[in-house]
């Protein structure tokens, strides 16, 4: 369930309180019944996409980087020749 922050414009009473969608927003100041004003700072829904994205790109450029000095190696090429060459 969402976390809805309000603030009071009279009083300057400021509360969390959790509501589900279905609920109303709340109006009144629960302190002196003056006009409250919703915050809309959701503890609840955080989006991380800069964190996601961030470690993504980093683990794309070291799989560019890592396959270039393991892919040239001419060593298994001298095997074959030299089991024919004794035999
Ligand atoms: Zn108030």
């Amino acid at each position: 369930m969402p976390t809805y922050a309000y603030a009071c414009k009279d009083c300057d009473h400021a509360f969390d309180i959790v509501q589900s969608f279905s609920d109303s927003s709340l109006t009144e100041c629960p302190e002196c019944k003056g006009a409250l004003r919703k915050k809309f700072n959701s503890v609840g829904v955080v989006f991380k996409g800069s964190g996601f994205y961030r470690t993504d790109s980093r683990d794309a450029k070291g799989s560019t980087v890592s396959p270039a000095p393991a892919a040239p190696s001419p060593a298994p090429a001298a095997t074959p020749a030299t089991a024919a060459a004794g035999s």
